[in-house]
């Protein structure tokens, strides 16, 4: 048996970067950049208006209009819609009528409001209240031409769109998503849109783990049922490998009569790294691999197989695909005391992340995949530890 950590490392450190393709910026989401990118050009492009109002001199303007005696009165020249270059340079005694996101005409160095001015004759305007704000969005204030502005390995989220359409990057080179084959083991499983008969369980991992493998983003296969049977297992782990970057088994790897899984891995000569690992649950996890392909044996019961994707499988794909960042862990206060009778294995409980706290759920073990149907986080609890009190700190990993 591996601690979680040296099991986490082995699979971490057997991590292949997969190749590049460039995809169009919408389907760029959730993907994984493989390139820097720098900006071509100044952001804005030119001293931009940040208001509607009225581009004026400073110097026509008395320090402070609170108080003032008369309000200033300016010349009209004319109107600056956004995207139309300014015709008219300013006077003394000038103001162009200008929309937000407009150039800025030459001469002029702030913007008045709109709200802060009156009309008082067909080209002229006074302005009534005084602000000190210049309202003007300087040329390059955002980012110049040649800034580095997005880092090869980050997960593209809707923010970095807009920044990738910002710099006209609309073809951005992002990893291969790696390919997930999917198992499912067992004689006692149907298909979730079939009757189960007497004896019988709906399978429930293959769907689980090929979302969750969708969620990455990443490339699923499902490879369907394999029988308890070693031959029919062999060859259903034959074609998923010849076809995947991952395999994905779950059931068959614990000590069970029909657990081919870890003496099937052998035959088929796949390296086994590790087959047992110090946590609860997921203890019997087995991780493979021949060649350039991996296989991730895992525990069938549902919440073996939901956890340890997201604590181990997740990262291992994520990585493959270059991503830079280390999973978000949250370091949050207990928010009920909490117990447990064993403290020989690292334990990942199901919890509610609330108000800044984390509250564990009612959880009765590894079959009872609905607590993850309303837990918004793994919380870690080390080995050697029994109890945490309320408002004690925990670790929480996000979901
Ligand atoms: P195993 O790891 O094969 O010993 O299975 C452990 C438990 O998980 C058993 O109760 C199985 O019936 C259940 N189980 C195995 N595979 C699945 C599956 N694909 N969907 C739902 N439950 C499963
Ligand atoms: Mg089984």
């Amino acid at each position: 048996m591996v601690l979680f950590e040296d099991a986490l490392n082995t699979v971490l450190s057997n991590a292949i970067q997969l190749g590049k393709e460039r995809v169009g910026l919408s389907e760029s989401l959730g993907r994984i950049l493989a390139e820097d990118l720098f900006s071509d050009m100044d952001m804005p492009p030119f001293d931009k208006s940040a208001v509607d109002g009225y581009a004026c001199k400073i110097a026509d303007l008395p320090d402070t209009m609170i108080g003032a005696q008369k309000p200033v009165t300016l010349e009209v020249v004319e109107t600056i819609p956004a995207g139309i270059i300014p015709q008219k340079n300013l006077m003394p005694g000038q103001c162009s009528k200008i929309m937000t996101g407009a150039m800025v005409p030459m001469g002029a160095d702030c913007v008045v409001m709109v709200e802060d001015t009156e009309q008082v004759g067909e080209n002229l305007i006074s302005i009534t209240r005084g602000n000190a704000a210049k309202n003007i969005c300087i040329k390059g204030e955002d980012m110049m031409a040649g800034d580095l502005v997005l880092q090869k390995g980050i997960q593209i989220t809707p923010a970095h769109i807009a920044v990738l359409a910002g710099i006209g990057a609309v073809n951005p080179l992002v990893s291969k998503l790696p390919g997930v084959g999917i198992i499912s083991t067992g004689d006692e499983l149907v298909e979730p849109w079939l009757k189960p008969g007497k004896a019988q369980i709906r399978n429930s991992n293959a769907w689980q783990l090929e979302a969750q493998v969708r969620s990455i983003p990443a490339k699923p296969a499902y490879h369907g049922i394999a029988a308890d049977d070693g031959p029919q297992l062999r060859s259903a782990i034959e074609l998923a490998m010849k076809n995947n970057d991952v395999v994905l088994l779950t059931g068959g790897v614990s000590m069970g009569d029909y657990d081919f899984v870890p003496a099937i891995m052998e035959e088929a000569g796949i390296e086994i790294l590790f087959k047992s690992i110090a946590i609860q649950p997921g203890k019997p996890t087995v991780f493979g691999r021949r060649g350039n392909t991996f296989l991730f044996g895992l525990p069938g019961n549902p919440v073996s197989s939901f956890v340890l994707f997201e604590m181990m499988v997740k990262p291992f794909l994520r990585l493959m695909m270059g991503y830079s960042m280390a999973p978000l862990v949250l370091t949050l206060r207990m928010g009920i005391d909490f117990s447990r009778r064993k403290s020989t294995r690292k334990s990942m409980i199901p919890v509610v992340i609330r108000d800044g706290a984390a509250y564990p759920i009612e959880y009765h073990g590894s079959a009872h995949i609905n607590a993850y149907a309303v837990a918004n986080g793994i919380l870690v609890m080390e080995i050697g530890t029994t109890t945490i009190q309320k408002g004690e700190q925990v670790h929480v990993r996000p979901l």
